[in-house]
């Protein structure tokens, strides 16, 4: 599964990560340890996305050496991949909870977020981007883990003559020029043209489908190349999946249980339209899991990652809300869209 974390520990390496602790990744562990001293913590949870799940051990050692024994140090083992995954059970039973490689979806005292930063350099990149960046205005935005470049990034382009438009989207991001897999409210800047720095295809697609009127530029520090985005191969796989489910009389409604992916009144309207539709309730929506449902199509009202990026792999076609309106025929075929998420929870 993908969803929003772009790094496996290759990836780490291969992306100029920034690993500083073990001189190698700062983690911010003094700001861990005061607020186990602060609270006068006793448990302590710590999450880590799939990528950095290894440094676990090593990371629970530095914090058990700065605050003594009688605090309990415990690892989250869920399947971690963005801020909206936060292992709720482990939260609950914790003093301090700390989710790793992330940058904050909800402002909590409950929760320190430690993100963490690539530090690979933009700069060449974005240099090769500029032919395809014809216009004076251009809108700015890239992922949470080349946030900590973003104002040089925009300087940089102003110093080369651009008006550069950023925005924060919605509350479910952190920063300014900040996009998520689900979410591209901050591209929604008075520029025709976007200039998306950073990794992966599933962003600059999403932003692409989103904002149809603009021309979205990649410029992938990491592979070192740049593109323009072409949904078209992207929408005739959505539109396969849609016309797979024209015919299909069972409905499985997932609805995800997941703090920050649940969206049960979308959910809730599927199911009051359509009385062929079961609610399915999991944490992980996998194909595996699916595999014993007996129904004829899928609807997730989840992570839209999982129905877009994994949805060759179900067994059944698997839609987002929106293309189960199209679907069903409640919508036009025109009006397939993205399926983006706002605010949290
Ligand atoms: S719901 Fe959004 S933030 Fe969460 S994993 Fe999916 S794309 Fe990322």
């Amino acid at each position: 599964m993908s969803q929003e974390s772009e790094f496996s520990e290759g990836d780490l390496r291969n992306t100029g990560m920034s690993l500083k602790h073990d001189r190698e990744w700062d983690y911010e562990l003094d700001r861990i340890v005061k607020q186990v001293e602060e609270k006068g913590a006793k448990k302590v949870g710590l999450q880590f996305p799939e990528g950095l799940k290894r440094r676990g051990p090593r990371v629970a050692d530095d914090i058990r050496e700065l605050v003594g024994d009688d605090v309990t140090v415990m690892l989250s083992g869920q399947p971690c991949y963005g801020a909206c995954d936060l292992d709720t059970f482990l939260m609950k039973r914790t003093d301090v909870f700390v989710h790793f490689g992330h940058s904050p979806m909800k402002n909590t005292d409950k929760v320190i977020y430690v993100p963490l930063f690539s530090n690979v350099d933009v700069f060449p990149i974005m240099e090769d981007a500029l032919e395809e960046l014809p216009e004076d205005e251009v809108g700015l935005v890239t992922t949470a883990q080349h946030m900590n470049q973003f104002e040089d990034m925009k300087e940089w382009l102003e110093e080369r003559g651009y008006e550069v438009h950023t925005r924060r989207g919605d509350d479910r991001l952190t920063h300014e020029g900040q996009v998520l897999g689900c979410n591209y409210a901050s591209a929604q800047v008075d520029a025709d043209q976007i200039l998306y720095v950073g990794g992966g295809k599933f962003h600059p697609l999403g932003l692409a489908m989103e904002h149809p009127d603009k021309k979205v530029v990649i410029g992938d520090p990491v592979n070192n190349v740049v593109t323009v985005a072409d949904t078209e191969k992207f929408m005739k796989q959505r539109y396969g999946a849609v016309h797979r489910a024209m015919d299909a009389e069972k409905w499985g409604v997932i609805y995800c249980t997941k703090i920050g992916q649940g969206r049960w009144e979308q959910a809730q309207d599927i199911l009051d339209d359509n009385e062929n539709a079961y609610l399915i309730t999991m944490d992980e929506v996998t194909p595996d899991r699916l595999r014993n449902f007996d129904m004829d199509a899928f609807v997730n009202t989840g992570c839209p990652r999982i129905t877009t990026d994994d949805g060759p792999q179900f067994h059944k076609p698997m839609l987002t809300p929106g293309e189960y309106e199209i679907a069903v025929g409640n919508k036009p075929l025109d009006e397939l869209s993205f399926d983006t998420f706002h605010g949290t929870w």
